[in-house]
Parts: C-alpha cells; sequence; structure tokens
C-alpha cells in the first residue's frame, strides 16, 4: 500500500484525486494529490498520442 509521504494516511488508486491540467489535448497534464491533506503527489503528462 501506498501511504502518503505528508500526513502518512495510507493510499489507494482510487482514492487519490487526479486533476486535468492544461488545454488540448497534447499539452495535458494529471496532477495527482492526496485526499487527506491535498499535497501533491506527483504529476504525469497526458499525451494521448
Ligand atoms: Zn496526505
Amino acid at each position: 500500500m501506498p501511504v502518503c509521504p505528508y500526513c502518512k494516511q495510507r493510499l489507494s488508486l482510487q482514492d487519490v484525486k487526479r486533476e486535468v491540467h492544461g488545454r488540448g489535448l497534447l499539452k495535458q497534464e494529471i496532477m495527482y494529490s492526496c485526499p487527506y491533506c491535498d499535497a501533491v503527489l506527483g504529476f504525469s503528462r497526458g499525451n494521448y498520442g
């Protein structure tokens, strides 16, 4: 189980908040944040093609 490095709550993939940033399909970034303390856990590129 992954643990939030900030609040030490256990996280599951279903709990992690995803927020899509950026406009246009080619420049999207997905931001993952902790549902308990709202700390940003990471980004991933949303390059869909
Ligand atoms: Zn947290």
